[in-house]
């Protein structure tokens, strides 16, 4: 883990600096379990998955047609060739096949010994049983799918730290394998802090609100794939933070806290973390989410999130999510970020990297716009529930212009 400096404690750092000291020194957590193929989708492979035999496992045509022989193909413009047999999918033609003769023959069924080409049915014409005209001539050797052209013996064809999607549990069920060694599910404890929350079924009094922080928590790390352990609200107490603190930390992970780290004076998570583990850093040039503290508690990793809950999804996105994508043992983990045209003017002040709420579209030129989504305020969760993307402006921008381009996060990139 990052050393704290003291000289650091002051600074304000960048959100790419933080980015890499998170993620620079994290390893993946040790542990695997063995899964069936369909509890193994969106976990992390563990293990390198080897073919055992070629696939496809023999010769087969790619068409419905005819099956024939290359050579016969000369320096004809028309081909008339005798029957002989039918290959079906399952069904393999099983005699011999001589100069002159063709067999019919569907898509995924095997092309025998002896034949090497088919012509699709389109270009042939079958005046009488028994006979085939081929009206127009295919290339030598067309259609047909050979063996092992997608996978070969020995082949290394999921590497290890692979997220396997749906398309890798078709991949390994060519092979015919039923289980997979995947990581171990990462177990990350969570709460939130403050004596004016409420949860959800209690009743709110004077200046209270529902805590909705654990909400977002709990969906953005459920995206994840990780097991949760949600610990409710914990009031602004120094003994009952630092009793969560020692809880959590001995039954996950990862620990993430929202609220209490700000400056305030009932704000006791940054200290706690101070006297029981150990703090890198606090305070980061972004907004929102300008607080957070970062560090370890015992074996844990700590994040320390700001209250308010844009802030909280955005921290998250930056990096919570790409430090327990790492433990998962991820390599690709930072948010896809591309280029998209502002239609519209956005206000910044220079100083820290925006992460405005945006609505991203595209036109049917296909061109990628983006607009605002609505008010950029930290506590206000209208513009970000109707946001599909995070608009990012970097540090020491200001205001941008419409017609611009623009940096842009899409929440989809973000949840992979
Ligand atoms: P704090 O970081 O504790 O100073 O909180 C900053 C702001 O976020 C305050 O307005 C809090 O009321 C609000 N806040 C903190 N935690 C939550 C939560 N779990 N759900 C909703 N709002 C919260
Ligand atoms: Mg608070």
């Amino acid at each position: 883990m990052t050393q704290n400096t003291t000289q650091n404690n002051n600074l304000f750092l960048s959100v790419s600096e933080v980015q890499n000291r998170i993620i620079s020194d994290i390893q993946p957590v040790a542990g695997f379990e063995r899964v069936d193929l369909r509890h193994a989708l969106n976990r992390i492979l563990a293990e390198d998955v080897t073919a055992t035999f070629n696939t496809p496992p023999c010769d087969n045509s790619g068409m419905d047609g005819y099956a024939f022989k290359s050579s016969d193909i000369g320096e004809k413009s028309e081909l008339t060739l005798k029957m002989v047999g039918q290959s079906f999918a399952g069904h393999p033609y099983t005699g011999q096949i001589q100069s002159g003769e063709a067999i019919r023959i569907m898509t995924g069924a095997q092309v025998p010994d002896g034949v090497d080409t088919v012509v699709m049915q389109e270009h042939t014409e079958t005046p009488e049983e028994g006979t085939v005209i081929i009206t127009t001539i295919p290339k030598p050797y067309a259609n047909v799918r050979k063996e092992g052209d997608d996978l070969k013996t020995g082949q290394i064809f999921l590497a290890k730290g692979k997220k396997l999607s749906p398309t890798d549990l078709a991949f390994l069920a060519t092979q015919g394998i039923a289980e997979v060694t995947v990581s171990r599910k990462l177990r990350v404890a969570f709460f939130s802090t403050g004596d004016e929350l409420r949860s959800i079924g209690e009743t709110l009094g004077n200046g209270e609100i529902y805590d909705s922080n654990r909400y977002s928590l709990y969906g953005l790390l459920s995206n994840l794939g990780i097991e949760l352990v949600d610990m409710g609200v914990i009031p602004d107490d120094r003994h009952a933070i630092e009793n969560a603190f020692t809880t959590a930390a001995s039954v996950a992970d990862a620990v993430i806290t929202s609220g209490g780290v700000s400056v305030g004076e009932a704000d006791f998570v940054k200290e706690t973390l101070e006297k029981l583990g150990q703090i890198n850093f606090w305070k980061i040039s972004m907004k929102p989410g300008k607080p957070l503290a970062f560090g370890t508690l015992g074996k844990s990793l700590f994040f320390g999130l700001p209250g308010n809950p844009v802030s909280v999804i955005a921290t998250f996105y930056q990096f919570v999510q790409p430090a327990l994508k790492r433990m998962q043992g991820q390599k690709i983990v930072l948010p896809l970020t591309i280029k998209a045209k502002t239609s519209e003017f956005l206000k910044k002040r220079p100083g820290r990297t925006n992460f405005q709420r945006g609505i991203l579209e595209q036109s049917e030129s296909g061109e990628l716009t983006v607009r605002n989504a609505g008010t950029q305020a930290s506590h206000v969760l209208t513009a970000m529930s109707r946001a599909n993307c995070f608009i990012v402006i970097p540090a020491e921008s200001g205001s941008i212009e419409a017609g611009e381009m623009v940096d842009v996060q899409p929440f989809e990139g973000l949840v992979d």
